[in-house]
């Protein structure tokens, strides 16, 4: 029995221009390095096949599967704000759709495959360190319930690939609901192909927007779902203290999953101004820019709608505005929601937002852990005694006790016993999110050493970020001052 794959290739059947048809490049001797195995399951695929010589071929890139359409998808996008007409897939191939146990369609994809038509001058390939990156951030993302492309596996390839030292080859098998991104639409838009925009419109509709293809005005309810996913998607990066760090129209994706796991970082100490990608000196993807940076990519977004939106081009950018216009408030209620729920407050009064921001303020004044503060203020809103452990993540602890006082006394108004509380809390405040220098031992060991026992158990604690997990209470403490990373790099 050979693996199979119950592939159906909807994008492929666009026309020509959407893509370039394109296998992969066979390399020399692949290793399956990491399996996901529920997520293979999931997707109605066997593990077990997966894992044999003939799987780690297929997901390495040198055997193509049955019933695959290799293809690699064009797009453009503004990186860093300049507009290239044309990136497109340079080391990534689409092998197709299958529809997974949900009946949801999810493309499967190697990145790291080999050059394309779009490659440019790249090689096509990928490095061991971000192939392992992007498995451990994509699945602590999704683990965290945020939406996110996820990752079926990891090879290395038996290759190595020259970045500034030679390194080993990898190849990551991405799963994603599409890869459409803005930067898809913009690739046709900036070449004046208004039926090119159309197509794919009308594919991401029947995709992922179905109750907007069969209403009245279905451009305009496409943008609107774009509009507010992308809204919901930033706000939860905020609420667990990520970067994404490369923010470009070419990385956001139509769909509203996370995408594209380059210089991404979950920060440590709060800090609004965090930015860690090596490529990112201006801080126009700093954390809390993230927000106006995702409106800005709608509004490209919206410019290639336009035509869609109106005959009339003045008709057509006023209607656009309108709806970028849900955005602001759209973002800023969902965060605001989620840090009620982070802060323990689920009734509404005069002054809590007040009350929150006060906390980020001295949060931020006090280097305080982001994601410890919150998880430890769950604590302490069960048991006092336990405001010690809180009040240490502070420079100064005196300006724990004083915010504490005060949000003490907010407590009272609320309908909840403290242990309901606590509980609610905890399931919003993860004890565990994949940081830096944990990332940078695993892929240590990985490149230097062939030792893949320390991204197995970070995996392993980051599937279940919520929970406790005593005997591995390790991961959730911040760096060292020696172990601090404080760049992070794309590595393509
Ligand atoms: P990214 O920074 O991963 O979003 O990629 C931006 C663009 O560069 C996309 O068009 C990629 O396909 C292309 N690219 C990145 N790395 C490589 C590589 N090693 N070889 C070819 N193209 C690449
Ligand atoms: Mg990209």
């Amino acid at each position: 029995m050979t693996v199979h794959f119950p592939f159906q290739n909807t994008y492929a059947t666009l026309p020509e221009g959407f893509f370039a048809r394109v296998a992969p490049t066979p390399v020399a001797s692949p290793r399956l390095i990491k399996l996901n195995r529920p997520l293979a399951t999931r997707l109605g695929l066997d593990p077990d096949r997966l894992e044999t010589p003939e799987g780690a071929e297929i997901l390495a890139g040198k055997r193509v599967p049955t019933g695959a359409e290799p293809i690699a998808m064009a797009y453009a996008g503004h990186q860093f704000g300049h507009f290239v007409p044309q990136l497109g897939d340079g080391r990534a191939i689409l092998l197709g759709e299958v529809v997974d146990i949900d009946g949801v369609r999810r493309d499967i994809q190697l990145k790291g495959s080999g050059p394309t038509p779009f490659s440019r001058r790249g090689d096509g390939r990928a490095a061991l360190g971000p192939v392992l990156r992007e498995y451990i951030v994509s699945e602590a993302m999704a683990a965290l319930g945020i939406p996110t492309t996820r990752s079926l596996a990891a090879v290395i390839t038996g290759e190595s690939v020259m970045r500034e030292t030679a390194l080993p080859g990898a190849v990551l098998t991405r799963v994603a609901s599409s890869h459409v991104r803005v930067g898809t639409f913009q690739y046709f838009a900036a070449r004046g192909d208004t039926e090119g925009v159309r197509r794919l419109a009308d594919h991401v509709l029947a995709r992922h927007y179905p109750e907007a293809a069969d209403a009245e005005r279905p451009y305009h309810r496409l943008l609107q779902g774009v509009i507010a996913r992308q809204a919901d998607l930033v706000a939860r990066w905020l609420l667990i203290g990520f970067i994404h760090g490369v923010m470009n129209t070419d990385n956001t994706s139509i769909s509203g999953e996370t995408i594209d796991y380059g210089p991404c970082a979950f920060m440590d100490h709060y800090d609004p101004a965090a930015v860690f990608s090596s490529i990112d000196e201006l801080g126009r993807y700093a954390y809390a820019n993230q927000p106006r940076i995702a409106l800005w990519n709608l509004t490209r977004f919206a410019e290639c709608l336009l035509p869609l939106l109106a005959d009339n081009k003045e008709n057509a950018i006023e209607q656009a505005q309108f709806i970028l216009g849900e955005f602001p408030e759209r973002f800023t209620a969902a965060y605001q929601a989620g840090l009620r729920r982070k802060t323990g407050l689920f009734t509404e009064r005069d002054g809590d937002e007040a009350l929150i921001q006060d906390l980020l303020d001295a949060m931020a004044k006090n280097r305080a852990d982001f994601t410890l503060t919150f998880r430890r203020l769950g604590e302490a809103a069960l048991e006092p005694a336990r405001d010690q452990e809180l009040r240490q993540l502070f420079a100064d602890p005196a300006a724990c006790d004083e915010w504490a006082m005060r949000w003490r006394r907010r407590l009272e108004d609320e309908p909840q016993s403290a242990a309901e509380r606590a509980l609610l809390m905890r399931s919003v405040n993860p004890a565990f999110i994949p940081r830096n220098h944990r990332i940078e031992a695993v892929i240590q060991a990985a490149v230097s050493r062939d030792d893949y026992a320390p991204f197995e158990e970070l995996l392993e604690v980051l599937s279940k970020p919520y929970e406790d997990q005593s005997a591995l209470s390790a991961y959730a403490d911040p760096p060292e001052p020696h172990q601090r990373v404080l760049q992070t790099f794309c590595g393509t």
